[in-house]
């Protein structure tokens, strides 16, 4: 049996080991320190972030489809809906709020948004919208009352919505009248367009070749009977900046980015009067609640 030949020497050691384990275990005096450390910096991104933001929200520079795009300030209201806040894009509680996102899609957390994590924000939005085109059998289209559509003169042939998307659009138009105290005779919230068919489709592509995406859309979600455009303010479906800047701000736009999910309502975020019913991600968004 061996014995300790430098009692000092094994005190020591002792000493050490207590030590190292100390070190490994958490301290209320050691995590107030991480706590302190992990804060500094996301505040300083975010004080610089937000002046970026105020200035790429007017001026950042991308393009959609072969169409160039400044700015993303239409998109406000599905931006602040995408990262949960209600902060206004030029302050810091916006960047903390997008650098979070940022984190949780894998980009640099900088709280900035410019042109890669747009990019990636739209995918996001895109990745929402219905992906089988396919027309639905007929009997599953329901013909939907004059009164209903923002055209009261609106030919019968074009005034069929998809059962299910009707029914949902019902309750929501039933939602937003009682939230916003709107009235069913103004224009808020009536259908423009709905179920379209491809013969349909072509033939106003024929007519009008230069009729711009909408027009020119050969696989368009309106063959779903699914789509549906209603009336969000302005001039109803011209994309032109001015008139979506008129329509994102209105309360009707602002509720249904909001609510629409609720009834299983989808935006196109390009075009705010276009929203898609996809039921199916309405039972995963109300499982998650
Ligand atoms: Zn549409």
């Amino acid at each position: 049996m061996r014995s300790v030949k430098n009692p000092f020497l094994f005190l020591l050691s002792c000493l050490a080991v207590i030590i190292y384990f100390s070190m490994l275990a958490p301290g209320p005096g050691r995590s107030a320190a991480n706590l302190a450390v992990s804060t500094d910096p996301s505040d300083r991104v975010a004080s610089s972030a937000s002046g970026e933001n105020a200035k790429l929200k007017l001026d950042l520079n991308w393009r959609f489809g072969a169409k160039p795009q400044r700015g993303w300030y239409l998109y406000t209201p599905l931006i602040q809906g995408l990262l949960n806040t209600s902060a206004a894009p030029e302050t810091s509680v916006f960047a903390q709020a997008l650098a979070g996102w940022q984190r949780s899609e894998g980009l640099a957390p900088t709280g900035v948004l410019d042109q890669e994590t747009w990019i990636k924000m739209v995918a996001v939005f895109q990745s929402r919208r219905i992906k089988d085109r396919s027309t639905p059998p007929p009997a599953s289209l329901t013909l939907v009352p004059s009164s209903k559509f923002f055209d009261p003169e609106r030919p019968k042939d074009l005034r069929y919505v998809e059962r299910q998307a009707y029914e949902a659009y019902v309750k929501l138009v039933a939602a937003a009248e009682g939230d916003l105290s709107i009235s069913s005779d103004e224009n808020w919230l009536k259908v423009i367009s709905a179920f379209r068919s491809p013969a349909y489709q072509a033939k106003l592509r024929k007519q009008s070749p230069k009729s711009g995406r909408a027009g020119l859309a050969v696989n368009s979600p309106h063959f779903t009977g699914r789509a549906l455009d209603i009336y969000v303010g302005g001039e109803p479906v011209s994309t032109n900046d001015r008139n979506r800047a008129k329509q994102v701000d209105t309360m009707v736009y602002q509720w249904l980015v909001k609510n629409a999910g609720r009834f299983g309502f989808y935006p196109y975020f390009y075009e705010p009067w276009h929203w898609e019913y996809r039921p199916q991600d309405a039972a995963a968004t109300s499982s998650e609640r």
